[in-house]
C-alpha cells in the first residue's frame, strides 16, 4: 500500500463513517472510469446532468461521460466557457438551479467553483450532487458551506456537501501546477486558523473539540511536509494533498462551523475575493489569496508571543476602547463600499464588546497569556518558514504575487477584522490596544521576506 493510502485509511476512511452526508469518497489512479458504478451505487435516477467548464471538462470529461454511460446512465452536460472564468455568485447557482430537472442527477466536474455553485443549486432543489474533483486546490470539496457572492458580499451559504466525491489521482496530478499550489495554499492557512482557535478556547469563546481539531491539527504538519514534491506533479504528494484537503472539509462538517479551518487568514482572503482581486488580468485564486493571508496572519503571532500581556494595562485598554458608534465609523472608513459595510457591522455587532465585558475579557486574556503563548509558540509555524514552504509548493508566498502592496494588505488586515464575527487574533490584538502597533511591526517586506532564516519552532 503506497503511504498516502495509509493517510487516507487512517483519517479519511474513518471520518466517512462518521459523515451524515457523505457515502463515499473514491481516490485512486484511473478512478475515472469507475464514475459510473460511483453513481449507480450511490444515486437514484438514470441520468446526469454534468457541470464543468471547459478546462475541466478536456481533462476529465470524456472519460467520465463514457463511464457514465457504460453504466447505462443518460448524460447531458452545461459547459461554461473557462476564460473568463465562472464566478463563483448566487446568481450563478440560481442559473444551475433552474437547470435541475426531477429524477436528474447533478454532477460537479472540476474544482473549488464549481463543485459551489452545484452544492449551492443541488441544495436549493433539494437534490444530492456527485462531484468529480479534478484539482487539489481548495478544502471545500467536501464541506457543507458554497462560499457564494450575494450581491457583492461573500457568503458561506449553509448546504450539503456531495453525497460522493471521486478524484482520479492522474488527473488532480496533471492539473495546472497553479491550482495544486493553491490547494497547498489553502492547507497552509489550517496552522493559522488552528491558532486563531486556540487563542478563542483560551479565552473561552470558542471551545476547542475533541474530533475536529485533532483531525486537523494532529496530521497537519504531516500533510505540509514535502511541498517540492508538489511543484513536480508526484502523484503520492498531490494524494497527501487532496487527503489533507478532505479531512479539513469533513472537519468543518463534524464541528458544524468553518472554524476548524479558517480565521482571520480566511477572513483576509474573502475581503479580497469580494474587492474581485484580479492580478494581470485574472480573478487571484482562492488559495493564493489565503496563502498570503496566512504568512500575514502568522506574521502577527510571531510579533504577539515576543509580548507579555501579563502586563497590559487593562485601565488604559478599556479606556481607550471605541464605543458602539466608533466601532461603526471605523468600519465605515475601512470598508468604504457601503453594501459590505453593512453587513459588516451586523457580523461586528456579534462580536464587540466594551466596559464591563471587555475588562472582563482583558483579564483572562492577561490570565491566559503564558500557557497560550507556550502553546502557540510549539504549535505554530514561524512566518518565514511558512513563506519557504509555500514556493517550495509553487504557491505565491509574497503579497507582490498577487499584486498586493503593503498599503493594501494593511489596509486588508484592519477590514477583514469586521466581516466575521468569528474571534481571531486580530481582534485580540484590537481589545489589547496593540493592533497598530502590530500591523506596522508586521507588515513590511523585511517581516514576510522568506530569505529570512528558515527556522522550525517547537521542533
Ligand atoms: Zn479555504
Amino acid at each position: 500500500m503506497d503511504n498516502w493510502q495509509t493517510t487516507f485509511k487512517q483519517t479519511i476512511a474513518a471520518a466517512i463513517e462518521r459523515s451524515e452526508n457523505i457515502a463515499a469518497i473514491e481516490v485512486g489512479r484511473g478512478a475515472l472510469a469507475r464514475a459510473g458504478q460511483l453513481c449507480r451505487r450511490h444515486f437514484d435516477g438514470n441520468a446526469v446532468l454534468v457541470f464543468a467548464d471547459e478546462a475541466a471538462f478536456a481533462a476529465a470529461g470524456d472519460v467520465a461521460v463514457s463511464a457514465l454511460k457504460s453504466a447505462g446512465l443518460t448524460v447531458d452536460s452545461h459547459i461554461l466557457p473557462a476564460s473568463p472564468r465562472p464566478k463563483p455568485t448566487v446568481a450563478l447557482g440560481e442559473d444551475f438551479a433552474g437547470r435541475l430537472e426531477r429524477g436528474v442527477v447533478p454532477m460537479a466536474l472540476g474544482s473549488g467553483v464549481m463543485n459551489d455553485l452545484v452544492k449551492y443549486a443541488a441544495f436549493r432543489r433539494g437534490v444530492r450532487y456527485f462531484c468529480i474533483a479534478t484539482a487539489a486546490s481548495m478544502d471545500g470539496y467536501c464541506s457543507g458551506g458554497a462560499p457564494l457572492a450575494d450581491k457583492g458580499f461573500k457568503i458561506t451559504i449553509p448546504c450539503r456537501p456531495p453525497k460522493a466525491i471521486l478524484a482520479d489521482l492522474e488527473v488532480i496530478a496533471a492539473a495546472p501546477p497553479r491550482m495544486t499550489a493553491c490547494g497547498y495554499g489553502d492547507l497552509a492557512g489550517k496552522v493559522a486558523a488552528g491558532a486563531d482557535w486556540l487563542v478563542a478556547d483560551a479565552l473561552g469563546i470558542e471551545p476547542l473539540d475533541d474530533i475536529a481539531w485533532p483531525l486537523v491539527q494532529d496530521n497537519l504538519r504531516q500533510l505540509l511536509e514535502r511541498p517540492e514534491a508538489l511543484a513536480g506533479g508526484d502523484i503520492e504528494a498531490t494524494a497527501r494533498l487532496f487527503a489533507g484537503l478532505n479531512i479539513c472539509g469533513l472537519a468543518m462538517e463534524f464541528h458544524g462551523s468553518s472554524r476548524p479551518a479558517s480565521g482571520a487568514d480566511h477572513q483576509i482572503a474573502h475581503m479580497w475575493e469580494m474587492e474581485e482581486l484580479a492580478h494581470r488580468g485574472e480573478p487571484v485564486a482562492h488559495g493564493a489569496c489565503v496563502a498570503i493571508g496566512t504568512i500575514t496572519v502568522l506574521a502577527l503571532y510571531d510579533w504577539l508571543i515576543g509580548q507579555d500581556l501579563t502586563k497590559l494595562d487593562i485601565g488604559t485598554c478599556v479606556d481607550r476602547a471605541p464605543d458602539w458608534d466608533m466601532a461603526v465609523a471605523q468600519i465605515r472608513h475601512h470598508i468604504p463600499e457601503q453594501r459590505i459595510a453593512e453587513r459588516a457591522i451586523g457580523e461586528m455587532a456579534e462580536k464587540y464588546i466594551d466596559g464591563e465585558a471587555l475588562r472582563s475579557r482583558l483579564c483572562d486574556i492577561k490570565d491566559a497569556w503564558p500557557a497560550l503563548r507556550d502553546r502557540l509558540t510549539t504549535s505554530l509555524m514561524r512566518a518565514p518558514d511558512m513563506a519557504h514552504h509555500l514556493k517550495m509548493a509553487g504557491s505565491v508566498y509574497d503579497p507582490s504575487h498577487i499584486g498586493i502592496g503593503p498599503e493594501r494588505l494593511k489596509a486588508t488586515v484592519y477590514s477583514s477584522r469586521f466581516i466575521r464575527r468569528r474571534y481571531t487574533i486580530l481582534d485580540l490584538l484590537a481589545q489589547t490596544g496593540l493592533l497598530d502597533t502590530a500591523v506596522r511591526a508586521t507588515v513590511s517586506k523585511e517581516v514576510l521576506d522568506p530569505a529570512r532564516r528558515p527556522t522550525m519552532r517547537g521542533n
